[in-house]
């Protein structure tokens, strides 16, 4: 009779999950999820995660008949605990990446390893990262080789079906997943989550209305907030609900042409972020480009605050904002558009901004949050350059031209014409009246004059160059 623990992590599924199908080939397992509140120290997990990760274990146990142990603390000191309590012979996850864990499972896979079978498989990625490398053995700086020659002529892993759960035990240390208190203590939870459906279940049925009503305008779409021709799964993938080996050979069944392609190459940008993380560990803290440690940021805390309550005056970047905060979700375009008001318009350090989509985002990804902040700050890897400065109105007309998505979540602009929609300070005192708005009163003035600022952005930069 052998015994094993299946360790879940980012791995909320049972599909294509390598870990479980090694764990069934023993006789008898253990389900476990570990909440590890001591290695994670200032990366635990935000507010917007913990709600969703409620939710996702929750759909889990109901998909492993119940079975689930959820545990607290140290992921370590828990696992050697119930090697030894349990009389196990083996333990199985699959890997992880953010460098807090890398560290900490080398450990604790040297610790068990003298006693039990430890093994650990790839559910995440495409590409191990320190697989995709250049001739010179050295990493990839810039996007599309790095996807193109690094990626392409590597082959991808083909899904795997579950196996069937086996016979269950469970631990007497066990918590009750509610236990864990990852339930905000205040009601915004209940409307951000309302519209998702975390767990395995959930991540297919996104992956279906996309592939039905999303993946055909793709390529064009996925630019415009207002269209749902995204697939709004980052969440699902983040606590892998669903895996990208998944979505990868399912997109490859289909009739390749634009759309496909560019859906595929997003998948390779987040490999690209867990390249950058595994190279840069501390990614989270320190800019790629080190010129950029001189950069004279402002973080004045006044304009910090507007910008993270949508209320700096300029309706894109407060529709954003405001998607954000009720839905734990924002459109990739306009996750553009605010960074670059942020660190550019208002020169607060992208590490503050980084910060507030690592509590507010239900997809809040280590690796694609640091390196696309990174990106949109101009001192990462293969960056927008700093210079380009993003200008919020014309981006407003451009991408939301008929302002569906800016008066959804800003509607106190709702009756204003669409003419001055994007920038309501321009509108004559007449037809602010008429679209019954006082500025500064029922929508703020613009925080910052964005030629100014801009100047001013500018101008800080040239301190660096
Ligand atoms: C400032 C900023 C912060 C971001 N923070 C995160 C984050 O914390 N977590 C996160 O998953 N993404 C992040 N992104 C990348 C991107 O915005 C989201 O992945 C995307 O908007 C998710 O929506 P979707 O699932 O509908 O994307 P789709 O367009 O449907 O793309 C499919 C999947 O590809 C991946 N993907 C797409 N674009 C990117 C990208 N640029 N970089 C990395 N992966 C990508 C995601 O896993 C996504 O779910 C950030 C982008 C910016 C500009």
């Amino acid at each position: 009779m052998s015994r094993a623990i299946l360790w879940f992590r980012q791995d909320l599924r049972l599909e294509d999950n390598l870990a479980w199908n090694q764990a069934m080939t023993h006789d008898e397992v253990m389900l476990v999820y570990i909440l590890d509140t001591v290695n994670s120290k200032d990366r635990f997990m935000g507010e917007a995660s913990q709600l969703w990760l409620h939710h996702s274990l929750t759909a889990l146990n109901i998909d492993c008949d119940n079975q689930l142990n959820v545990f607290q603390g140290d992921a370590q000191q828990i696992l050697a605990k119930l090697v030894d309590h349990h009389a196990i012979d083996a333990v199985y996850w699959n890997r992880c990446y953010e460098p807090w864990r890398t560290e900490r499972d080398a450990e604790i896979k040297q610790q068990l390893a003298k006693k039990v079978i430890v093994e650990s498989f790839n559910g995440a990625l495409l590409w191990e990262p320190w697989e995709v490398k250049k001739a010179d053995g050295g990493p990839y700086k810039v996007f599309t080789p790095f996807y193109r020659k690094g990626c392409l002529n590597r082959p991808v892993r083909h899904p795997v079906s579950a196996k069937s759960l086996k016979p269950c035990f469970k631990s007497d240390l066990a918590l009750k997943i509610v236990d864990l208190n990852l339930m905000p203590k205040f009601p915004w939870g209940d409307q951000v989550i309302a519209s998702w459906q975390p767990g395995e279940r959930g991540a297919k049925a996104a992956w279906d209305v996309f592939l039905s009503q999303g993946l055909a305008h793709y390529r064009q779409g996925r630019d415009l907030p207002w269209l749902k021709a995204v697939s709004r799964l980052s969440p699902h993938i983040h606590f892998g609900e669903i895996s990208v080996n998944q979505l990868w050979y399912a997109i490859q069944s289909m009739a390749q042409d634009d759309n496909t392609d560019h859906f595929l190459s997003e998948l390779g940008w987040r490999e690209f972020s867990y390249s950058q993380l595994y190279y840069q560990p501390q990614m989270d803290q320190k800019n790629i480009q080190v010129k950029f440690d001189e950069f004279p940021w402002q973080n004045d805390q006044i304009l910090l605050k507007a910008w993270q309550a949508g209320q700096t005056g300029i309706p894109i970047v407060d529709a954003g904002m405001r998607e954000l905060w009720q839905t734990g979700y924002m459109h990739n375009r306009v996750r553009m558009i605010v960074g670059s008001f942020l660190v550019k318009n208002l020169q607060v350090d992208w590490r503050l901004g980084e910060r507030w989509f690592w509590d507010t985002l239900f997809d809040a990804d280590m690796a694609s949050n640091c390196a696309s902040w990174q990106w949109v700050a101009g001192c990462g890897a293969d960056a927008a350059p700093y210079f380009r400065i993003f200008n919020p109105v014309l981006q407003g007309v451009k991408f939301d031209a008929n302002g569906h998505y800016t008066r959804k979540f800003v509607p106190e602009l709702k009756k204003l014409p669409d003419r001055y929609l994007f920038s309501p300070w321009l509108a004559p005192e007449g037809i602010l009246t008429q679209a019954g708005i006082a500025l500064g009163k029922d929508y703020p003035r613009p925080i910052v004059d964005l030629q100014s600022s801009r100047e001013q952005a500018l101008e800080a930069y040239a301190k660096i160059k």
